[in-house]
């Protein structure tokens, strides 16, 4: 299985990194030959992927950095470097290799401390002698500060070194930065590729996972969540009988806190599951003795432990907001879709009556300002609203 199998409805994206990958490959051989490089060359040292969530950015640029990591034989028989099977594929696929630094965070930032260590990473020469590959996989999350020490790290680059950047939109990225980088966009793979890859890749069966994917409008990793996992299934449901539940002040106040509680319960769930090891491995590195006592002087690391937890909370309580905001407005899509009779097929089809009753009683008017209602909250929450807030006023609008 070559790398770029994961990659699902983005051909144009793979042809042009394969393409790259493959003039990088020439690079190294030609260097370790002592030959003069070849001079026109597909292979250029800093990336940036764009594309909306679910698209695969992430994985785009994984199966680059593995490409660029390959040492399978075949290559020198004329086969295209990422073969996905051996040790320079597969370490960096799994994350063990020893060029590739993979960040990926949960914050809501990344900050000049961590740019500026990521940066000194990026000017080692690679042990493998190949290339030395950071994959930032949010740098729409890069403050400003960081942003322009990583400016300086992109502008100036050691030879062998690669940044390859991933963002939801160029927007989403510092100009200066951009215009570095070679642009590649993913688009939002279609729902059949996406219930393919479900039934080929992860064994779900054809109905459930055909039904995920539209679902999801093309979110491969929520369509996959959706697929096997029972809870994300409960949660979705409840967040699709909202519109049938906002009818007057009373039930709109309700629904608000209950979505707002669903969120902090799923918070405290990731909390549940990683702090208490967390705070346990760090007591153990710092030497804490029997009985929990921590040696003098480590309160600081503890603390700052406990601020990165607590920022991690308020994160995973936003993503989760964001997804039933989500599911919302895909709702209100598919109400808009029947009153304009549109022909696109509906996304949400196990809630077909909701859809037509409301589609029934109400004007495609109403509808485009409930959908400015669930966006509204949306920018709010962004602004650091106070969720309940922010969501009440939503379910307010919302109102019959
Ligand atoms: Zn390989």
């Amino acid at each position: 299985m070559a790398v770029w199998d994961d990659l699902v409805g983005q051909s144009r994206v793979e042809e042009q990194l394969a393409a790259a990958a493959r003039d990088a490959d020439a690079l190294v051989t030609a260097h370790a030959a002592g030959e003069p490089e070849p001079e026109a060359s597909k292979m250029t040292h800093a990336w940036l992927f764009t594309g909306p969530p679910g698209s695969g950015r992430a994985t785009a640029a994984r199966a680059f950095a593995a490409a660029l990591q390959c040492v399978s034989p075949d290559r020198a028989l004329g086969g295209a470097p990422g073969c996905g099977f051996c040790d320079g594929c597969h370490t960096t696929l799994v994350g063990t290799h020893a060029d590739v630094e993979i960040v990926r965070t949960d914050l809501l930032s990344i900050g000049v401390k961590e740019t500026r260590d990521l940066v000194r990473r990026a000017q080692l020469s690679p042990a493998g002698g190949r290339w030395q590959v950071i994959v930032l996989e949010d740098a729409d999350r890069l403050t400003e500060g960081a942003g322009n020490v990583l400016l300086k790290a992109v502008e100036e680059p050691a030879p062998r070194t690669v940044w390859l950047l991933c963002a939801p939109s160029l927007e989403d990225v510092l100009p200066t930065i951009r215009s570095r980088c070679r642009h590649l966009t993913l688009r939002t793979p279609p729902v059949e590729a996406v219930a393919d890859v479900l039934v080929r890749r992860d064994g779900i069966e054809p109905e459930l996972a055909q039904a995920a994917a539209r679902a999801t409008q093309g979110h491969i990793d929520r369509a996959r969540r959706l697929a096997t996992d029972e809870r994300a299934r409960a949660r979705r449901s409840v967040v699709l009988k909202l519109p049938l539940r906002v009818d007057d002040i009373g039930g709109c106040l309700k629904a608000a806190q209950e979505l707002v509680d669903a969120a902090a319960e799923d918070a405290k769930q990731v909390a549940e599951e990683i702090d208490v090891k967390e705070t346990e491995e760090l007591k153990a590195a710092l030497g804490a003795a029997q009985g929990g006592r921590m040696p003098r002087g480590t309160a600081g690391a503890m603390k700052e432990l406990e601020e990165r937890q607590k920022r991690r909370r308020t994160r995973t309580q936003r993503d989760s907001l964001d997804l039933a905001l989500t599911d919302l407005t895909g709702f209100y899509r598919d109400v808009l879709a029947l009153q304009l009779r549109s022909r696109a097929a509906l996304a949400n089809t196990d809630v077909r009556d909701a859809i037509e009753r409301i589609a029934h009683d109400t004007t495609p008017e109403r509808t485009l300002r409930r959908i400015e209602a669930v966006l509204a909250c949306r920018k709010a929450l962004d602004r650091n609203v106070a969720p309940l807030l922010a969501v009440e006023a939503m379910t307010m609008a919302l109102r019959g």
